[in-house]
């Protein structure tokens, strides 16, 4: 069957910069609730309709359409003595948004001192990506998976 609105579309996807490093891939195919559910990029969400298990898609996407500008005021500098004390580079931490009340991912980029710089920025802000997905599988979505907006079940929520 072909990928229409309301179709649960399992994928296998490979992401890489402008160089062609590999930037991310599935390991395990993902499952996503196809038709506007905010579940996916939306422009491969776009490239992938109408497709059909075994094509293949490829969508190169600016950073505005991918994971979004880097913000340098998302960089800060906290006191170390507010993280826990195995605190290194590469670790991400929760906080929240004073603005929004959304959760943000904080990943530590460096330590100097009592000092550890954290970057709120999604790793691959400001990249223009290359997004290779091959579909795996097409089947329509039951109703309930419709009515919570995403996927059940083998390599969707578990709840
Ligand atoms: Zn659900």
């Amino acid at each position: 069957m072909q990928i229409v609105k309301n179709s649960v579309v399992t994928i296998h996807y490979r992401m890489f910069d402008t160089e062609g490093k590999l930037l991310d891939e599935t390991e395990e195919p993902i499952a996503y609730l196809h038709g506007g559910y905010d579940n996916i990029l939306p422009l491969v969400e776009e490239a992938l309709h109408g497709k059909s298990a075994g094509d293949s898609v490829e969508v190169v996407m600016a950073p505005e359409d991918a994971f979004g500008e880097y913000e340098a005021e998302l960089v800060r500098v906290e006191e170390k003595s507010v993280f826990p004390q195995e605190v290194a580079v590469g670790m991400v931490f929760e906080a929240d948004d004073p603005a929004t009340g959304d959760v943000m991912f904080f990943r530590v980029t460096e330590i100097d001192g009592d000092k550890v710089v954290v970057d709120g920025n999604h790793p691959f802000a400001g990249m223009t990506v290359r997004f290779v997905a091959k579909v795996e599988g097409v089947r329509a979505a039951n109703d309930e998976e419709i009515g919570h907006g995403h996927v059940h079940g083998e390599h969707g929520h578990h709840h």
